[in-house]
């Protein structure tokens, strides 16, 4: 093992923070690239190059200094990460990136491997969404394709009215229309994959959403077993399929029994912060395991947890209670729908 090596993360939010963090466990150096000078990462990195996503000839001196280089969010221009890979390893590839990044692409990704996902459409033009409202006859949700995260850019259309409402004089740039699925339950695997195709899966957490933000993730989940291996047998499928290196999120539906792939996430994924405290390893180290070519370890988890989101504010009644592990993610400034950080509640295994 030689750890005197440097991975690179583009984005300083929490994701690369806890990143930043479990790098440094297994005795690596981090250095973030972010715009934000106040970023998350920033505080525990060992260095930060401020520079614009766009900013090709920034991005490729940062390239020079590091051995690996990851990234902490999907939006990121691959013509930029072309580049890039001339110069340094990225894990995970840019395909996966490509495919993820824009839903209608993502959605006809995973249906093209036989993988379930709700009913879409391409939207180009708003009358395409009204000639589809009469042709389905149900609600609609309406997604951007691309730069679009926790529920933004969504909007619920049930009537023509409602497609006035929303896209009178405006065009629309790409869109994607999906049959509102009324599911039971949410649910998330995370998996991790190395180079040499060896594969670690955590047990599914099931997920409950608020304006479409994720709100907690519980562990166990009360669906039964050959559904939580279904749902791991998906994701397996899917990172075998990309020949994937490092974490990925799978977020699903579940309805009667059925799974249905909602998002992928290349990258470690929220829903995945209840490892840290309630498996044997958590999906950070996984992620730069894989992509540092260090065994991957054992995910099993040996606690039932809640992981509780801090959105917006502060608040303490959480973040004081005795078995809660919290963690901050430094931000400067609170805003509504702004994730701050999370608690994460444990109960021992079967209390
Ligand atoms: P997304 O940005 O696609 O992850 O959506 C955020 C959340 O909105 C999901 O976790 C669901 O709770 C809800 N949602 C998204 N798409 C649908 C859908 N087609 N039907 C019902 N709920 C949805």
């Amino acid at each position: 093992m030689n750890p005197n090596r440097t991975v690179g993360i583009l984005g300083g939010g929490q994701l690369a923070r806890m990143l930043a963090m479990a790098a440094a466990d297994l005795g690596f150096n981090t250095h973030i690239y972010c715009p934000d000078r106040d970023c998350p990462a920033a505080q525990v990195a060992n260095k930060v190059v401020f520079g614009n996503y766009a900013d090709d000839k920034n991005l490729a001196d940062f390239a020079k200094n590091i051995d690996v280089l990851t990234y902490e969010f999907e939006n990121i221009e691959t013509k930029a990460l072309d580049e890039l890979e001339k110069i340094v390893v990225i894990r995970p590839s840019i395909k996966s990136l490509k495919i993820s990044q824009d839903r209608f692409t993502e959605k006809s990704y995973l249906n093209s491997i036989d993988i379930k996902t709700t009913q879409f459409y391409k939207i180009d033009e708003v009358s395409d969404i009204g000639k589809l409202l009469i042709k389905v006859k149900k609600p609609l949700l309406l997604k951007t394709r691309r730069l679009g995260y926790d529920g933004k850019g969504q909007v619920l259309i049930k009537t023509s009215n409602d497609i006035k409402k929303h896209f009178q004089g405006n065009k629309p740039s790409s869109l994607i229309a999906e049959e509102v699925i009324n599911f039971d339950r949410e649910l998330s695997v995370i998996i991790v994959r190395d180079q040499e195709g060896n594969i670690k899966t955590f047990e599914p957490g099931e997920n409950v959403h608020e304006n479409g933000i994720l709100k907690t993730t519980t562990l166990p989940s009360l669906i039964d077993n050959k559904l939580k291996n279904n749902a791991k047998q998906i994701a397996k499928k899917i990172v075998d399929n990309l020949n994937y290196i490092g974490v990925m999120g799978v977020e699903f539906f579940l309805k009667e029994h059925e799974l249905f792939v909602n998002e992928i996430a290349p990258r470690v994924h929220n829903s995945g912060h209840w490892t840290m405290d309630g498996s044997y390893s958590s999906q950070f180290q996984q992620h730069i395991r894989a992509i540092m070519d260090l065994p991957l370890i054992s995910t099993e988890r040996h606690s039932d947890i809640v992981m509780y989101n801090l959105i917006g504010k502060l608040t303490n009644d959480l973040v004081s209670s005795e078995l809660a592990k919290v963690y901050i993610y430094g931000k400067k400034d609170s805003r509504p729908g702004r994730k701050m950080g999370h608690v994460n509640l444990i109960k021992k295994k079967g209390s």
